[in-house]
């Protein structure tokens, strides 16, 4: 099996009481806590008239951690951004004076709104990134993206957590970074939040990657991750929920491990 870039997904959310590809509410969600967080929203660029948003803690201090969650760069992988939305409503303020926290929740909107992996110039958003990796080029996202580079660089230094989904697995799995040999604590947590939701995919190749114990360790290719991994980031996970599974648990298991990776940043 593999993936089709324009196959489109629809799902319910009880949680939200919409679909997977309402962008109209999501954003209008999304503008509720941003006020209520006072969080910084910045427009980075814009896709077919969609923004490409990043969102900051009020008050970035220098003395402390600067992490980044990013979600959304496959239009069909939806309980990223929505689980994204679910961890966002349950923080408090005053998580803004332990860590200095910024959000891309919505990369590839013009995929989110079709419900499919692609955006709609047929290109992988999730590629481009690291040059001399593969032969892929930066997208329209990508482009937005990195002409903001030494921000999100900088937004990203202690760690950089991207959150998708995998529509042909039953069961989660996660890439990790992490200056060691093998995967060290940060991947285990993670790896055990999602694991809280649902079970962990047995030893296997997954798009050519070996998998073991539910981890794809180190793996250099042109995503986004594994760009901000190699600008100096500290720690880098992607995180992959089944989406073959129920969608609003798959919103709770992306939600808990974004708190999650915020614990373990604050733990350090
Ligand atoms: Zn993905």
């Amino acid at each position: 099996m593999s993936r089709s870039p324009y196959q489109r997904y629809s799902w319910q959310s009880d949680i939200f009481e919409t679909a997977n590809n309402d962008i109209e509410r999501f954003m209008a969600l999304l503008n509720e806590e941003c006020q209520r967080l006072n969080l910084q929203q910045r427009v980075l660029g814009k896709v077919e008239g969609q923004p490409i948003m990043m969102l900051q803690s009020p008050n970035a201090s220098a003395g402390l951690p600067s992490i980044l969650i990013s979600a959304g760069f496959h239009g069909e992988e939806a309980a990223g951004p929505w689980g994204m939305l679910h961890f966002l409503s349950s923080v408090s303020p005053e998580l803004f004076e332990r860590v200095n926290l910024t959000l891309l929740p919505l990369n590839n909107p013009t995929g989110f709104i079709k419900g499919h992996r692609f955006n709609i110039f047929g290109e992988n958003p999730n590629r481009g990134y690291l040059a001399g990796v593969d032969d892929a080029k930066p997208t329209v996202e990508g482009k937005i993206l990195l002409e903001h580079g030494q921000l999100i660089q900088a937004a990203s230094k202690d760690g950089i957590l991207t959150c998708h989904e995998d529509v042909l697995q039953t069961r989660t799995y996660l890439y990790s970074f992490e200056p060691r040999q093998q995967p060290g604590k940060f991947s285990q947590q993670l790896l055990g939040a999602l694991s809280e939701y649902f079970d962990v995919a047995q030893d296997d190749d997954i798009d050519g990657c070996p998998v073991e114990n539910g981890f794809i360790f180190n793996h250099f290719d042109s995503s986004f991750e594994a760009w901000l991994v190699r600008s100096g980031a500290k720690v880098g996970a992607c995180s992959e929920t089944p989406a073959t599974q129920n969608f609003d648990r798959r919103i709770l298991a992306n939600s808990a491990v974004m708190q999650r990776f915020v614990d373990y940043i604050q733990a350090q």
